[in-house]
């Protein structure tokens, strides 16, 4: 994971390891000696001060800081190392704000440990864009529902192609692994293919799945599915929705009807980690249509880059809740920002 990235990490790591280190100590020029007349030395020296020279360059190595122009260099490759990685722009000019909040100014000391320093304002200027305001506890949610002995409905979208119906599998499997009972709705009723691929999942993991015929209403399908949780005691629907192009106008208009008839408790996107900024971009668009809760991104397995992960969080300003990390049911991991920064600055 995020291998391409990782490797750029660590070469700006140790450039600023080397310019937060003490220089070498510059040897004091000679001071020029005015010519006088060869005095009768005494048999023992009196101790000399140090030269003038000396004792500034002790001074600038107890207490250095560095100059923006000390730094320059390093923050335009982080720059363009960062961007090269697919990360967004405004994410890209937050990263680089903080690193120079890090070190510029900075008071170096000897005891200072510059490999520690390096390291530190890096992930800490990583960590920043991962984070949100808010938290978001799925098992809470629907823990939150279930004592209300009301099934809890949560909605999935994002294009087709991307992971979606693998990762409502991989989430029922991770909810019955909790004990909760799970329904599916399949409500993308535009593909026939669609419909059939959310049975295949729904069969292996063992649940069942609500459909209706192709180019059935979608909400009507979403519906039906929450009234038969609700009959039987279910305690979650997982909606699959139709993944066409977010551009897509009439797509916009299904999500938005199946939101005003589902009333879900969430709606989580689904992207694909290894499309990078596609998938940051169609977040924005799907927050701005039906306003989502958070994202899952699939495929991080195979993520070299590392874009889409560090981006999404602070363009839609909502978390990542969970990282599909392969194709078995059983991949999918709770987010914490530490899985994207022992992969970024771990050994
Ligand atoms: P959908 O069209 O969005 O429903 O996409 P699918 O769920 O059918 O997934 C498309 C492909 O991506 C399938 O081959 C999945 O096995 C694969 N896939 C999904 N999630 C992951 C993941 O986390 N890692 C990897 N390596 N592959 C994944
Ligand atoms: P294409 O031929 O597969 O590209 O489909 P079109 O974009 O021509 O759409 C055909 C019709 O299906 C149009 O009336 C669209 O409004 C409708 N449509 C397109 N996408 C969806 C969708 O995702 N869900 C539903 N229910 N209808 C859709």
């Amino acid at each position: 994971m995020f291998e391409k990235l990782k490797n750029k990490l660590k070469q700006i790591k140790e450039r600023i390891t080397r310019k937060v280190a003490p220089e070498p100590v510059q040897e004091a020029p000679p001071e020029a000696k005015p010519e006088v007349p060869p005095k009768i030395t005494p048999e023992v020296p009196p101790p000399k001060r140090p030269s003038k020279g000396l004792r500034r360059a002790v001074k600038r190595i107890v207490h250095r800081e560095l100059a923006p122009g000390d730094i320059e260099d390093i923050v335009w490759d982080l720059q363009v190392g960062l961007l090269e990685s697919d990360v967004a722009v405004p994410v890209v000019d937050h990263i680089i704000e903080r690193v120079k909040a890090g070190l510029v100014g900075r008071k170096l000391g000897l005891r200072d440990d510059p490999k520690k320093i390096a390291d530190e304002v890096l992930r800490e200027a990583i960590k920043e864009v991962l984070k949100t305001e808010k938290e978001v506890d799925l098992l809470k949610v629907v823990d939150a529902k279930r004592a209300e002995g009301e099934p809890a409905v949560i909605v999935f979208v994002g294009i087709n192609g991307t992971g979606k119906t693998t990762t409502i599998a991989k989430m029922t499997r991770y909810l019955m692994g909790h004990g909760y009972k799970v329904v599916l709705a399949a409500a993308d009723t535009f593909r026939a293919a669609g419909i059939e691929q959310l049975e295949i999942h729904a069969e292996r993991v063992g649940v069942d799945v609500i459909k209706q015929r192709r180019g059935s209403d979608a909400a009507a399908v979403a519906y039906d599915a929450i009234a038969h949780a609700k009959a039987r005691g279910l305690d979650v629907v997982l909606v699959d929705t139709a993944g066409r192009m977010q551009t897509e106008v009439n797509l916009m208009d299904e999500m938005k009807k199946i939101v005003r008839v589902a009333k879900p408790d969430m709606i989580i996107f689904v992207g694909d980690a290894l499309t990078g900024n596609d998938a940051v971009e169609q977040a924005k668009t799907f927050d701005q249509t039906v306003g989502i809760t958070g994202s899952i991104l699939c495929k991080m397995d195979a993520d070299a880059r590392g874009g889409a992960a560090l981006s999404i969080t602070q363009v839609t300003g909502k978390p990542i809740l969970f990282l599909g990390t392969g194709q078995g049911y059983d991949d999918l991991v709770e987010f914490k920002p530490e899985i994207i920064l022992n992969a970024l600055f771990g050994d």
